[in-house]
């Protein structure tokens, strides 16, 4: 990335949805309706539609400029890891990934610290990296969602360091390579969203701790996203916080015309802000 500007991103994670005979032919049709170059577009497919959606965005002309993503990688290199994926074999496959989504906490016990080396290991295989933190409900509704979520940041990133070769060792130059997902638990999958403000607080309190782990420019430089429940009808209230770059879209990223509704707002942003196509 030159210049300080963060890019606008739209990533997409499908969950445990499609299979590699559609995965290819829903990443070609999002492609085509949002074809907006001034945002970074990721999609983050199941592991085996990888292959799937980098040949079909390949194949379809509008498809050049969208990123593909896994969803996780495994925090050791190879070894007795029945089932497990881990980041170098994703290259070629995918030039991003998501670690440490609030649903893997949940589901398979992923702490800050194993969610430490995941990122790590991306890093290193220069995968750009979308760390995804938030709040319970419980904490937020007791005040403490700020200090929960500066705690997650700082243990997913306590000792992690920019790439040797800075932002351009990952693939993709639209991007630095760590951007963060603010994503309060209670909002994601359950229709309801956190107001524009709060997470907007939230970013701030994100680029603090940034600053507290020495990131560069107190991290002004690192994207932060809002997650939970967003949609056409709900992107413009994170849109219109200068402090929010964006979305990490569950639910709506599988529905092209809500796709085409979320990346025509942001790339209106992305103009206002002054982004330049990708080239
Ligand atoms: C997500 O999966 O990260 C997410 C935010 O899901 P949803 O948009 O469905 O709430």
């Amino acid at each position: 990335m030159i210049g300080p500007m963060r890019p606008v991103i739209i990533a997409g994670n499908w969950k445990m949805q499609t299979t590699p005979a559609d995965a290819g032919e829903l990443a070609a049709t999002i492609a085509r309706r949002t074809n907006e170059p001034e945002v970074v577009r990721v999609l983050c497919p199941p592991f085996v539609c990888l292959a799937a959606v980098r040949d079909a965005l390949a194949a379809e002309p509008t498809g050049r400029d969208v990123a593909v993503g896994a969803q996780n990688v495994h925090h050791e290199l190879a070894g007795a890891y029945t089932g497990e994926i881990s980041a170098p074999m994703l290259v070629g496959l995918a030039t991003w990934t998501i670690v440490g989504h609030s649903e893997r906490r949940r589901d398979a016990g992923e702490t800050d610290a194993l969610i430490n080396q995941k990122v790590w290991r991306a890093r290193d295989a220069g995968l750009h990296v979308i760390l995804c933190v938030g709040e319970q409900l419980a904490e937020r509704e007791a005040g403490r969602a700020a200090q929960v979520v500066r705690a997650q940041v700082r243990g997913c990133l306590d000792g992690v360091k920019a790439p040797a070769g800075g932002d351009a060792a990952s693939g993709d130059l639209r991007a630095p390579w760590l951007t963060i997902a603010y994503e309060p638990v209670w909002a994601i999958g359950t229709g309801r969203t956190a107001r524009g403000v709060d997470a907007a607080e939230m970013a701030a309190a994100i680029r603090r701790t940034l600053g507290e782990l020495d990131f560069e420019a107190d991290g002004e430089g690192v994207p932060v996203l809002y997650g939970g429940s967003v949609t056409s009808a709900t992107i413009d209230e994170f849109l219109a916080e200068p402090a929010i770059d964006g979305a990490l879209v569950g639910g709506a990223s599988l529905k092209p015309d809500e796709m085409a509704g979320i990346v025509a707002r942001a790339a209106l942003t992305a103009r206002g802000r002054g982004a330049q196509p990708a080239s």
